[in-house]
């Protein structure tokens, strides 16, 4: 057995793979049913240890967002929205809104997920608008 075959999966690992796979997964409760994000291993309602993974529609509304004008590293072009955004499953994400003019995006408007290419790890879930 190699040491990666024999180490613990971080817990967020369903989620990665996800990304991955052009998919956002979220954590639901099989005892009070709601959904979690960030991953946990509890239930952050209830306590119950009993997670299930499942894809999440994708879609979601802006809560609030801010748009960065001065970008914090050569990684980050400049200007660009950070966004709290509440997925239909009840929970909210921080990320970043993008295809579209910084100036347009509206708190309450819908979107829906991409997912961004990073120069180091997993692609990350970002959100676009949802104009169907
Ligand atoms: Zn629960």
């Amino acid at each position: 057995m190699s040491p990666k075959e024999s180490s613990i999966a971080p817990v967020e690992q369903p989620f990665i793979d996800g990304c991955h796979q052009g998919v956002l997964r979220l954590q639901r409760c099989t005892r009070c049913h709601r959904h979690q994000f960030y991953p946990r291993l509890v239930c952050g309602y209830c306590w119950a240890r009993d997670l299930e993974w499942v894809s999440a529609s994708g879609k979601g509304r802006i809560a609030s967002f801010t748009v960065v004008r001065l970008a914090v590293s050569p990684a980050h072009e400049a200007p660009y929205v950070v966004a709290l955004v509440d997925l239909e499953e009840g929970p909210r994400m921080m990320s970043r809104v993008t295809d579209c003019d910084p100036e347009s995006v509206q708190i309450g408007a819908q979107v829906k997920v991409a997912f961004a290419e990073t120069s180091d790890g997993a692609p990350l879930p970002v959100f676009e608008p949802d104009n169907d």
